[in-house]
């Protein structure tokens, strides 16, 4: 074994050096087994989108079919489809941000502006600072780009504008290269929390005056529970953010219909880097979501998410009151996650095959740092099982966390070899979502 790959492959010398960030992750074998309809998965974050009427979305593809097949069949332009931008505009709008349909680029979901945004930004061993933790896929772009990802803390209220300064200096000192920050403000991936407006205010400041650009990555934001977040990080500064959005958790990721808000010299290169990387963004899909948001009442359908997954949220804070009192998680006010810390003793990502064996799926904490850092924390989420479900789910979690925690007390340690579960079976399972 290489870090480029297994002996076994023929090609495993050829391979590019930023192929070393490609590795699978451990888990992800574990995850194929977690996909059995027996064991109850809070480790993949998929929006429920059985709660989104067929006819909404048959009704708009027909129309497509009637009106616009020639179009929608056929290649876009590199930038995406006019008057979809048109509607992005109108939605940015409901957080603050005013902005042209010019700056707007549609990608393949937010995903792939991630991936074109850090393939603009990052030479070889540029610093991607980011919050402690941050979203496992995008830590896996700025690996394969070859950036070095630099966590940065935070708290209840998100990144802690402190803690920036200091990180900002001390890789200064030691001579690095900062490109952007990459922060989700509202109902964070994993963390759940949601940055509050002074924050926003603050980070913003620092960052403009240490010449860094800020990505702002928003999938989540107009799926609030209680209260709206603070408006967008993108309404304060047109010059120093660019913005990421996606149609993925407020209709369907099938779509796979994303975009990115940019300042303007940033918006030509991302058209182009867009062309380069797949011509244009699928256009189907494109006209598709145009037709929904032009007849169906989409701003209904993201309210009925918004009470689905607040229900959830519910299920998942009381059950974890109930069977994990002693524990501390973070309550988000919207979105798909809590996090969950574990008492010292316990490892998240060991305890895992366990956790399966016992019927439940999480994330360990081990997947949201680019440093190893998170075997005490492990994501749930909420968003795809039925609260009956996470109920159950949770109860489980308690007994493998008590199991655990009972053979330290007799035994010193819960370390044993775990049965890992039987994964052959698993080759054709759908790849694993823990993103
Ligand atoms: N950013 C965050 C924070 C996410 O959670 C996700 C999906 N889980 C994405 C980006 C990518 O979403 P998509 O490509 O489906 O728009």
């Amino acid at each position: 074994m290489t870090d480029r790959g297994t002996s076994l492959d023929p090609w495993y010398d050829s391979y590019a050096q930023r192929t070393a960030g490609l590795s699978a992750s451990e888990v992800r074998a574990l995850f194929a087994v977690a996909s059995r309809p027996e064991v109850v998965s809070l480790a993949g974050g998929m929006p429920f989108v059985s709660a989104l009427p067929r006819e909404l979305v048959t009704g708009s593809i027909d129309r497509v079919m009637e009106h616009d097949a020639a179009m929608a069949l056929q290649y876009g332009g590199g930038q995406g489809l006019r008057t979809l931008r048109e509607h992005i505009v109108d939605i940015m709008a409901l957080e603050g941000v005013r902005a042209s349909a010019e700056d707007v680029v549609v990608t393949t979901g937010s995903q792939h502006a991630l991936d074109l945004v850090t393939r603009l930004f990052i030479d070889p061993g540029d610093v991607v600072l980011a919050e402690s933790p941050s979203y496992v896929g995008a830590i896996g772009v700025f690996r394969s780009y070859q950036a070095e990802t630099v966590h940065v803390a935070m708290d209840d209220q998100g990144l802690v504008p402190e803690a920036l300064r200091e990180t900002i200096a001390r890789l200064r000192a030691a001579g690095k290269r900062m490109k952007f920050l990459y922060t989700i403000p509202n109902f964070h991936n994993p963390a759940g929390v949601t940055m509050s407006r002074e924050r926003r205010i603050e980070i913003l400041d620092i960052c403009r005056s240490n010449q860094i650009l800020v990505l702002e990555d928003n999938p989540y934001g107009l799926l609030w529970f209680d209260e709206p977040a603070p408006q967008a990080i993108r309404s304060i500064d047109e010059d120093g953010v660019v913005y990421l959005g996606s149609f993925s958790k407020t209709l369907a990721p099938g779509f796979r219909v994303g975009w990115a808000l940019a300042p303007h010299a940033v918006r030509e290169k991302l058209v182009l880097a867009n062309e380069s990387a797949v011509l244009a963004p699928n256009s189907f899909g494109q006209y598709v979501v145009n037709a929904y948001l032009d007849a169906a009442d989409w701003k209904a359908q993201i309210t009925t998410f918004r009470g689905l997954y607040a229900e959830r949220r519910d299920a998942m804070l009381a059950a974890l009151a109930e069977f994990l009192p002693d524990l501390q998680w973070t309550t988000p006010n919207g979105g798909f996650f809590v996090w969950l810390t574990l008492p010292d003793q316990l490892d998240s990502k060991a305890m895992l095959p366990r956790a399966v064996k016992e019927l439940v799926a999480y994330t360990p904490g081990t997947a949201f740092f680019a440093d190893g850092r998170g075997g005490g924390q492990m994501r749930l989420s909420f968003c795809y099982p039925t609260p009956e479900q996470i109920r159950t789910g949770v109860k489980r979690l308690a007994t493998v966390v008590n199991d655990e925690l009972e053979l330290i007390e007799t035994f010193g340690t819960a370390a044993r070899p775990a049965p890992v579960p039987d994964a052959a079976q698993t080759v054709s399972a759908p790849p694993p979502n823990m993103s």
